[in-house]
């Protein structure tokens, strides 16, 4: 077992818990029949295609349009950025224009060099105008203390990484035309982290959420989470929902509304669970303990409750 920096490298931390997680008695059996899916791309509507790469089931989605494919988060690393980029090609007749990172994190987007500028493909990156400045509160001292020690992370080809943040940062909401349709990008007010983006494609009304919702796994509270602000996002986004649209997570399978609602209504009573015991002078541990039926595990809910009572702590020194 590698050894690990629990501030440097927590959200890996915590999907290594997440995947044990999922692997356990509560999801274990949905989490191993769903991996036939892996091996090939799921259409989830005409044109909107979905493939789940191990490691960490992460969620590719490809967006066909006239003059182009869009891809939505670019793997691990370099090395499976380049089988995604075949992959690709293997499968669809025309090239990718359009790159869009759902959110920072190392899972999602340390693939994009393979297909950023200087490329042979030369796409645009698009991404929440926060990316880079979480690239270097969090990525970059990653890699740097993999540079230091690469002995700390084996399996992972870090030094190959060149942390290449969107080309196109995004403050606003964006209609993209792919040419024979639209693809909206909204960046998000800070929930699973200040980075995320959601996709919306109007004309077969698909969400792609990146790691606001997770399927196969609970949902993590990683590098940079926003755990108060959280379930407000994801209440607004159903809001936005039919009961019928399809939801593509960061991890898992294609989802709708109803999943999203669930979801919302756990991450809020998480959320409410630190304020009130905030409230009544807890520490962040008997905070934890003062409940034992969180819905995720209490392990990968320490940095969570921690960044929860630092938002608290500073909420309280404001009306002070
Ligand atoms: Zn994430």
């Amino acid at each position: 077992m590698p050894r690990y920096d629990a501030n440097l490298c927590v959200s890996f931390d915590l999907r290594l818990i997440g995947s044990a997680f999922a692997a356990g008695a509560r999801v274990g059996s949905r989490r191993v029949a769903t991996l036939g899916n892996m091996t090939a791309w799921l259409t989830v509507a005409p044109g909107i295609h979905q493939r789940r790469y191990d490691p960490f089931d992460i969620s590719i989605v490809v967006i066909e349009g006239a003059d182009g494919l869009m891809l939505v988060d670019t793997r691990v690393q370099p090395g499976e950025a380049v089988e995604l980029a075949a992959d690709v090609a293997a499968r669809f007749d025309r090239p990718v224009r359009w790159v869009v990172n759902t959110h920072a994190h190392f899972d999602h987007t340390f693939g994009n060099q393979v297909f950023g500028p200087g490329t042979a493909t030369d796409a645009a990156i698009y991404g929440h105008s926060n990316i880079a400045a979480h690239f270097a509160e969090y990525e970059g001292p990653r890699l740097a203390a993999w540079r230091a020690d690469p002995t700390r992370e084996p399996e992972r080809q870090w030094a190959d990484v060149v942390l290449t943040p969107p080309t196109h940062p995004l403050v606003e909401p964006l209609m993209l035309n792919l040419g024979d349709r639209l693809v909206e990008l909204r960046p998000q007010p800070p929930a699973h982290t200040d980075t995320d983006l959601v996709l919306f494609v109007p004309d077969e009304r698909v969400w792609i959420l990146g790691d606001l919702i997770e399927e196969s796994g609970p949902v993590m509270y990683g590098s940079g989470s926003y755990p108060l602000g959280w379930p407000g996002v994801l209440d607004g986004l159903a809001a936005a929902m039919r009961p019928s649209d399809r939801v593509v997570p960061g991890h898992g399978r294609v989802v709708d509304r109803a999943f999203v609602e669930r979801q919302a209504a756990e991450l809020r009573l998480i959320a409410d669970r630190f304020r009130a015991a905030h409230d009544a002078g807890l520490t962040p541990a008997e905070a934890l303990a003062a409940h034992d039926d969180w819905s995720i595990p209490v392990d990968a809910l320490g940095g969570a409750v921690e960044r929860a009572y630092r938002a608290l702590d500073a909420q309280g020194e404001a009306r002070a």
